[in-house]
């Protein structure tokens, strides 16, 4: 999921939109935006689809307030529908709260059972529910409620909570699932990725730091932290294919952290081949990466359809299957006869890669070779992005070998978990580079072992 908020700017919702338009690639099932004028109403709107099929100009001119957060959804945990889209919106002591979240908390759970053992009603099955009814419950004022309650929360997380006069941006104490925060003139932005500041001609701050809460209201900013500094672990696979190349992760840009990693790939399993190609579009820059270091021309040898959505964003398998066709062709002209370098992001059950290197066999592909720019995925995610269960984890049962027979290929080759530090750069002598590769490790950087956690929500 991808999240959006605007503290103090007469076109809250309008820049929401253009926010959450960038980050649309996060997730595509529903949308949301709510604003808050100083003191004033709540005003919200949601609905299932992409953000510019869900708002049009009436709905963002009746949006009205110089605050705002919004998201853009894709579902994992917690079904698909309407009443799981965010930001979800409530009322409390307090007043009005408007709550939304990009990832998964581990032992929601533990904490849901706990509260409804003790009365509260959920009107969802999303975790970011379950923050609402503990911050209403609370006797203390708004922001101490929200630290005791984050304070609880085991996962990778990134949230947005507002009422009506009070902004607050938190990351998990492993700062898995990344934010950063902008400025635009007096108006303070903060989103899931860099990205959607170059649209509204924000100016980039920093990123949110692993266990800190922003709290923004009418005496300006405070920036504390709510849990001791621990190890960062940002999600490996945001640097693999989760985040828009034009993003920047602290430092460090996604389309060269990926072009690194398939110059990486060249370094470790060079193959002698015409043509190198991407899976467009997360592993565009990667391909490139792969052809300058080899000297193997890079071509397009793959088109995507841009008016289908990302693939695994849809629900089920069934419709994982259908769409595949429906995203991607070979270019029969570029492809026949030669000899493929094909490089992707990951192997997820294996059925698009099986999928993909027959489209280029049909094509006339003389041999294929597949070149992965992570470790095999062998593990579920427990915070936030969308992987089956371990049993349809290809890699969890099958051996390289093994997984080349299956997706009918000539050659393939993942990259190792030193080529993808390498590439993704970072901090030098932090632990793993401040990342988190527990799909590939089975090593998490929190406890996963709760009854019932489940591999994973937005
Ligand atoms: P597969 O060969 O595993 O079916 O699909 C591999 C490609 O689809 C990769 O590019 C991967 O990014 C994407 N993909 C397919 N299914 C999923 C999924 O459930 N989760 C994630 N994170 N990516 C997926
Ligand atoms: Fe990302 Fe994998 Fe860690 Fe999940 S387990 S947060 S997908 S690196
Ligand atoms: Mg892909």
């Amino acid at each position: 999921c991808g999240v959006f908020g605007v503290f103090g700017h007469k076109d809250a919702a309008e820049l929401s939109y253009y926010g959450l338009h960038a980050l649309q690639h996060r997730g595509e099932e529903s949308c949301g935006i709510c604003t808050s004028d100083l003191g004033g109403d709540f005003h919200y709107h949601r609905g299932m689809g992409l953000v510019k099929e869900v708002f049009d100009r009436d709905r963002l001119d009746s949006l009205v307030g110089a605050n705002a957060i919004g998201h853009v959804r894709y579902s994992t945990a917690g079904a698909s529908r309407l009443a799981n889209a965010q930001p979800l919106v409530f009322k409390y002591r307090g007043g009005d709260l408007a709550v939304c979240t990009n990832g998964n908390l581990v032992n929601e759970p533990i904490i849901r059972r706990e509260l409804e053992e003790s009365g509260s009603i959920f009107q969802t099955t999303s975790d970011t529910e379950v923050i609402a009814h503990m911050i209403a419950r609370s006797p203390k004022d708004l922001v101490e409620a929200v630290k005791d309650a984050f304070a609880r929360l085991i996962g990778g997380f990134a949230f947005l909570i507002m009422t009506k006069d009070v902004l607050i941006a938190a990351c998990d104490p492993n700062g898995l699932r990344p934010m950063v925060m902008g400025r635009l003139g007096d108006a303070y932005i903060f989103a899931s990725e860099s990205c959607s500041f170059e649209v509204i001609g924000a100016e980039y701050v920093r990123d949110v730091l692993p266990g800190e809460i922003i709290v923004l209201d009418r005496s300006g900013i405070r920036e504390e932290r709510y849990a001791v500094l621990q190890r960062r672990s940002v999600c490996a696979m945001e640097y693999i294919y989760f985040a828009r190349p034009d993003s920047d992760i602290g430092t460090i840009n996604l389309h060269s952290a990926r072009k690194r990693m398939g110059q990486q790939l060249a370094l470790e399993s060079f193959v002698d081949a015409d043509i190198v190609t991407g899976v467009p579009d997360s592993s565009i820059s990667a391909a490139i990466g792969y052809a300058e270091q080899t000297g193997i021309p890079y071509e397009l040898g793959l088109i995507k359809n841009k008016y289908t959505g990302r693939t695994f964003i849809q629900p089920s398998q069934e419709l994982r299957e259908k769409g595949v066709k429906m995203k991607l062709s070979a270019v029969r002209k570029v492809v026949q006869g030669k000899r493929v370098v094909m490089i992707d992001d990951s192997i997820v059950r294996g059925t698009t890669s099986l999928r993909i290197v027959n489209l280029l066999r049909e094509a006339g592909a003389l041999e294929v070779h597949v070149r992965i720019t992570s470790p095999p995925f062998a593990n579920p995610c427990y915070y936030g992005i969308d992987t089956p269960d371990r049993r349809d984890l290809i890699a969890s049962s099958k051996t390289v070998e093994e997984i080349r027979k299956a997706i009918n290929a000539d050659s393939l080759y993942f990259l190792s978990k030193p080529g993808l530090l390498e590439a993704v750069g970072g901090a030098e002598g932090e632990y793993d580079r401040g990342l988190c590769l527990g799909c590939f490790t089975n090593d998490y950087p929190t406890p996963v072992e709760f009854e019932d956690a489940k591999a994973t929500s937005c």
